[in-house]
């Protein structure tokens, strides 16, 4: 199974893409947590990234290709992947669809997962994040909420969860990553999927989709 996820910032790709993978026993791979890794260990890649992740603007092509020739390589995806954050412009996905011609597959759907402005912005200001275990959770009125549920590690907010820069990722998201819905509704591959709700509940309709 070969599946692209799509949404804004904040519409539970993350939340939803874990389960998935499980499900189906693919891989998660969401460039956004690889490239946080990278800046945590403060590797080559992760220096290069910083400034652009930190302040909500894309990180150059050349480098998210690279990420994800790493991770689709046929010893680590041999059934399928689920992308989480990528493609994020239709450089990318014109790059992606090469790459994927070169291996000889092809994507089975890209799932676009839909939730309103509002709901977004108010999403985003209430989320922590595990940083051991990369859970999100919408902290909502329990802000002194400081480990995660799931497996004790320490809870943060993201540096890029800032309102100022909520703002401008929500924008690069309008003028970037939207198009991409059209790119692959052409495709045939697109199919919508309403965001709003439980968790549990937006899981049961894209699992009834794929
Ligand atoms: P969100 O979807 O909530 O914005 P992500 O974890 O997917 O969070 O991405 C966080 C940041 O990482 C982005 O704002 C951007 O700087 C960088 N990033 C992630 N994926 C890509 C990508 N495919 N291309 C360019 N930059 C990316
Ligand atoms: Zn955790």
């Amino acid at each position: 199974m070969r599946i692209v996820l799509l949404g804004s910032p904040g519409a539970g790709k993350g939340t939803q893409a874990k389960v998935i993978s499980k499900k189906f026993d693919i891989p998660h791979i969401s460039t956004g947590d690889i490239l946080r890794n990278e800046i945590k260990r403060g590797s080559g890649l992760g220096k290069e990234a910083a400034g652009f992740v930190e302040s909500g603007k894309l990180v150059p092509d050349r480098i998210i290709i690279e990420i994800i020739k790493n991770e689709i390589s046929p010893d680590k995806s041999k059934n399928g992947f689920l992308m989480d954050g990528f493609p994020r412009n239709l450089e990318q996905a014109r790059m992606f669809s090469d790459l994927l011609d070169e291996l000889g597959i092809e994507l089975d759907k890209v799932i676009n997962i839909n939730v309103s402005k509002d709901e977004i912005v108010d999403r985003l200001s209430k989320r922590k994040s595990c940083s051991v275990c990369k859970s999100v959770f919408s902290i909502g009125n329990n802000k002194d909420l400081e480990k995660c549920p799931e497996c004790n590690g320490d809870l943060i907010v993201r540096e890029d969860d800032k309102k100022e820069v909520i703002k401008h990722r929500l924008d690069v998201y309008e003028s970037e990553t939207r198009p991409l819905i059209d790119f692959y509704a052409d495709k045939g591959l697109l199919v919508n999927i309403d965001g709003s709700g439980e968790e549990t509940e937006i899981t049961r309709r894209i699992l009834k989709v794929l």
